[in-house]
């Protein structure tokens, strides 16, 4: 555990930890198939995870993005499915609630989030716009005190079993990135229809989902205007805690491959007795190692959402780590690492995820390389760079340069 907790976060680790090496990673392999974990979901309700962002006021634990992180990399070091479904209620769409719905949708949905009563499910993905925000068909028409929401959206996670639904859309067919708002739907509103389900390698399924003249009340439109950026600002959230799943899934299958070399014999000698072995351990514990420390750097500088260039840095790292990590585990597992009876080809499926989900690595290479030269421009240390605030000019000689509202 790291030297640098507090002694109320290592606890957190401990209590968590204990929960689930004893029960969750045992039954990792029965929700393969699809099946969502509820009884793990129940587990971590009871001892107060599922309220982990939710503000105190609403019976949540109000926990940083920090804590956050550390409580899902433990639950990713057991299994990647139940880690998967408790980041739909630490992620962004408990945050956009919190900060964004108003006080009545608050006190009515999140104390049932802390319960492990109203699953979250989060819809900005379509079938023909996943990086691509600006070029959302999905579209909620305000009339009056009601919206009418119309659109499809695809490869989401937990729809059959949400609550919820957190919906970034188009507001008033407005265009661009500037038009995009969000909206609250729940499951039981004419109109609303789970239109698909699609199996994953991750074991978990995901889902198409349909608004048909989906008719809202307006308090239901929790961003209207800057929607982009309030999008954005919450997202950097999702940055730090998707690599922390990534980070678990890595670290479980560190200690998997660790046991295994030492315990297995051939030519007479433990796996882990030769060099060319030891030295695949090295490199799978530091390149852990230099990943945590970025991601809980990161994670270090929300206030209240995470710095997007450290997120960023912080999220391919702990992503391309994770599938090298888990993939070399296979290896040093020999032909067994390839069966289901070894947890590590499960680490591995889940670590396929992590570059994915939560901002694609080519989209926040980009975001990174714009940052540097927008630094270069400006005469900005970069390396060693700590969260600056935002830039209010620029210098003539930069015109050219875009300042990303990430
Ligand atoms: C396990 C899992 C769970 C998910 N859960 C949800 C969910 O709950 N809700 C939800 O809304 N979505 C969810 N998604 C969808 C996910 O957010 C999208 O897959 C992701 O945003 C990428 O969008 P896309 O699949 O449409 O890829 P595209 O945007 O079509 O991208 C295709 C490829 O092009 C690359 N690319 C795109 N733009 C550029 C560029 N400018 N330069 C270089 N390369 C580029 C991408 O990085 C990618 O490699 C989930 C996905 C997975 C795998």
């Amino acid at each position: 555990m790291s030297p640098n907790l507090s002694d109320e976060q290592k606890q957190m680790i401990l209590t968590v930890r204990e929960l689930v090496q004893s029960e969750f990673k045992p039954n990792a392999q029965k929700y393969m198939d699809g099946t969502f974990p509820w009884e793990n979901i129940r587990k971590l309700a009871e001892i107060g995870v599922l309220g982990m962002s939710v503000p105190e006021e609403y019976g949540g634990l109000g926990l940083s993005v920090f804590d956050s992180a550390l409580v899902l990399e433990e639950i990713a070091k057991g299994c990647y499915v139940t880690a998967m479904a408790t980041l739909g209620e630490a992620g962004v769409q408990t945050r956009v609630i919190a900060h964004y719905a108003p006080a009545p949708i608050r006190e009515r949905i999140l104390p049932r989030v802390v319960a492990g009563e109203c699953i979250l499910a989060i819809c900005m993905t379509e079938p023909h716009a996943g990086t691509d925000v600006a070029s959302y068909r999905t579209n909620a028409r305000v009339l009056g005190d009601r919206v009418v929401l119309n659109g499809v959206k695809t490869l989401i996670s937990r729809a059959p079993e949400a609550g919820m639904f957190v919906v970034f859309t188009r507001i008033d067919g407005n265009p661009g990135r500037e038009g995009i708002g969000c909206v609250l739907v729940e499951p039981g509103t004419p109109g609303f229809e789970v239109t698909g389900t699609y199996h994953t390698m991750g074991g978990e399924n995901l889902h198409e989902v349909q608004f048909n003249d989906c008719e809202l009340p307006i308090e239901n439109l929790v961003i209207r205007e800057d929607g982009f950026r309030k999008l954005l600002s919450a997202f950097n959230t999702q940055r730090c805690l998707n690599p922390s799943i990534s980070l678990g899934l890595a670290e479980g299958a560190f200690e998997e491959a660790r046991r295994y070399v030492h315990g297995r014999t051939v030519f007479g000698k433990a796996v882990g007795d030769f060099q060319g072995i030891r030295w695949k351990l090295a490199d799978m514990y530091r390149e852990i190692e230099a990943a945590r420390s970025l991601l809980y750097r990161a994670c270090a500088s929300a206030d209240p959402f995470p710095d997007p260039f450290l997120s960023a840095v912080a999220k391919i790292t702990c992503n391309e780590m994770s599938i090298r990590v888990t993939s070399e585990a296979i290896q040093l597992h020999g032909g067994v690492g390839f069966t289901d009876e070894y947890a590590v080809s499960r680490f591995y499926r889940g670590a396929r995820y992590g570059t994915l989900g939560g901002g694609t690595s080519e989209t926040l290479r980009d975001l990174i390389g714009k940052r540097i030269m927008e630094a270069t421009a400006f005469g900005d240390d970069i390396l060693n760079y700590s969260a600056p605030g935002p830039r209010v000019s620029r210098p003539a000689e930069t015109a050219g340069f875009a300042i990303s509202a990430e």
